[in-house]
């Protein structure tokens, strides 16, 4: 391939990874500052992939239960398009390595006992109509993450590239360079297609189940670059995050004066699928299965009325396969077997993100956008459970096979990337109205124009204090519009992404998914946890 230009990928969880296998044989730089599947959401996903595999399932009945959790706002090509390949996504894992468990009791719906070998063992989560998600244990992405880190190592077309991106830059009508950081300063990389696929924004939320890496950087770079975004107001709050600072050691942490930070540890919705019950003050107060904007919202209420809401896994069935979650309560002085586990919600999803068609396209040529980062139409106003790994592989995949589609033979990349420019649009589809679509200004993009990732605490506390006051579980007007005030001209890539965030909020007069204005007069006035 001499030196034709390399598709360069950025940002190496389930999306980047699958990408960057599929792009073969063209060469391919991915790009990520940590190893391939460190570092993003993938690798911390516990409870699987939604996909029909069950006996008696159906992709129609997944992509009913997705068009229902979306609240009407799903792009319904979109959901037939990924729920469709679901069981496909399914097989390619396996082959890959992944060791879905198998079915064992009889108590798992969609079991065939006769079948050899035994099928998938799936689980329930909120949302779903049946038992629908193949998993491993409860490190479902951890195993994802490390059999695709595995063939992307033997694969001779990837090159992995330990960096960051921190722009896009643009010349004959389409992106053509990728200004990356490394240990040893700065470069650009000339690229025959830029693929992004740095996962979401839930990290910049003082209470989040997200690394506080997953900021929004495809959101600043995209952006920069011109790309139009859709439904960035669309937050999905997991309502199970273990609430820290209500735990022994979290307690006497707090006590000593240091309270704790970071990502709040997700207590899985697969326990409330499998038995756990929820309680505020010992009283039951929401379906468990319920989808989880309807759970949040009710734990939300709970904890502004001042009670404190636990989950109890003691009935748990299997509980003993859930050992990630034995390692989290550990850790804190809890044994989920004897204690009730203090919860609250924390921003887990970021459903908006860089607008993209059925082939990953951006609206600015040579820029493809997969993963979370890309808003697709797939989840409407709420993603249903466990259907983010699933969208990741697809996308990726179909944005790859677009990518050898448009950039043509590796030896012919600088003739082909005129032509990109010129039929780029054609057959663009959007998968949202231009209603739910929002950009930045040039102003605006310009003042997010420093450093783009960062450890803790490099990110911008005011930024993770306003969007979980004014853009959390519930919301209100009067505090969009403070938050707006205070972030206005205030420099740096979180203060974009919030503004953004906040704005496309504000635009939408009812509350609808991952979007709910409260009436109410209460709020949270501290981290979760200080409840009595
Ligand atoms: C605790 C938790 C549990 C979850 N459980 C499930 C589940 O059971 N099922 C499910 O379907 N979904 C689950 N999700 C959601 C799902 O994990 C994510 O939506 C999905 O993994 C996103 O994959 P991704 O490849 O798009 O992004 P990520 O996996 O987040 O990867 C982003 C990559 O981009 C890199 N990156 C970021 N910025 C830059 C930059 N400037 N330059 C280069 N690289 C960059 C990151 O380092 C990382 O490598 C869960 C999420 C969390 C947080």
């Amino acid at each position: 391939m001499g030196d034709a230009r390399p598709v360069v990928v950025l940002g190496a969880g389930v999306a980047g990874m699958v990408a960057a296998l599929s792009v073969a044989p063209w060469p391919c730089v991915l790009v990520s500052p940590e190893a391939p599947g460190r570092g993003g959401s993938t690798e911390l996903a516990q409870g699987g992939l939604a996909a029909a595999v069950g006996a008696g399932d159906r992709p129609a009945d997944h992509a009913a239960d997705t068009l229902a959790a979306g609240a009407g706002l799903c792009d319904a090509a979109t959901v037939d398009r990924i729920v469709g390949a679901g069981p496909e996504v399914v097989a390619l894992l396996a082959d890959l390595g992944v060791a879905w468990d198998r079915a064992a009791g009889e108590e798992v719906e969609g079991r065939e006992p006769a079948a050899d070998p035994a099928p998938w063992a799936l689980g329930r989560e909120g949302g779903h109509g049946r038992h629908r998600v193949v998993h491993a244990g409860d490190r479902s992405g951890a195993v994802i993450a490390a059999a695709l880190a595995d063939a992307v190592a033997a694969a001779g077309h990837v090159t992995h590239l330990a960096g960051e991106a921190t722009g896009l830059l643009t010349g004959e009508d389409r992106v053509t360079d990728v200004r990356v950081r490394t240990a040893t300063g700065e470069r650009d990389l000339a690229a025959a297609a830029v693929v992004l696929a740095t996962g979401g924004f839930a990290g910049l939320f003082r209470d989040s189940t997200n690394p506080a890496t997953n900021a929004g950087a495809g959101i600043v770079l995209a952006a920069r670059a011109g790309a139009v975004l859709g439904d960035l107001e669309f937050v999905q709050f997991h309502p199970t995050a273990l609430d820290l600072t209500d735990t022994p050691v979290g307690r006497s942490e707090t006590a000593a004066g240091r309270p704790p930070a970071g990502r709040l540890p997700l207590l899985t919705e697969a326990l409330r699928g499998d038995g756990a019950v929820l309680r505020a003050d010992g009283q039951r107060f929401v379906g468990e299965v319920a989808p989880r904007d309807v759970v949040a919202a009710a734990v939300h209420a709970q904890r502004l009325a001042g009670r404190r809401v636990e989950l109890d896994c003691r009935g748990v069935r299997g509980l003993e396969e859930f050992t990630a979650l034995a390692a989290t309560a550990a850790a804190v002085g809890l044994d989920p077997r004897r204690d009730p586990l203090p919860v609250c919600p924390a921003a887990h999803y970021t459903v908006g993100g860089v607008l993209s068609d059925a082939r990953g396209r951006t609206t600015v040529p040579g820029l493809w956008a997969v993963g979370e980062v890309a808003c697709t139409g797939l989840h409407g106003a709420n993603r249903l459970a466990s259907n983010s790994l699933l969208e990741g592989v697809v996308t990726a995949r179909a944005a790859a096979a677009d990518v050898l589609s448009a950039a043509g033979e590796p030896a012919e990349s600088a003739a082909q990337s005129a032509d990109l420019a010129g039929t780029w649009h054609d057959g663009w589809r959007s998968p949202v109205g231009a209603e739910r679509t929002i950009t930045a200004d040039a102003a605006e993009a310009a003042l997010a124009t420093e450093r783009l990732l960062g450890d803790g605490p490099a990110r911008d506390p005011l930024v993770g204090e306003l969007l979980s006051t004014a853009a959390g579980v519930a919301r209100r007007r009067d505090e969009v519009h403070r938050a707006l005030t205070a972030l206005e001209g205030r420099p740096g890539p979180d203060a974009l992404v919030a503004r953004l965030v906040l704005r496309s909020a504000l635009r939408r007069e009812r509350s609808v998914g991952g979007h709910r204005w409260v009436e109410e007069q209460g709020r949270p006035t501290h981290r979760a946890g200080a409840v009595a």
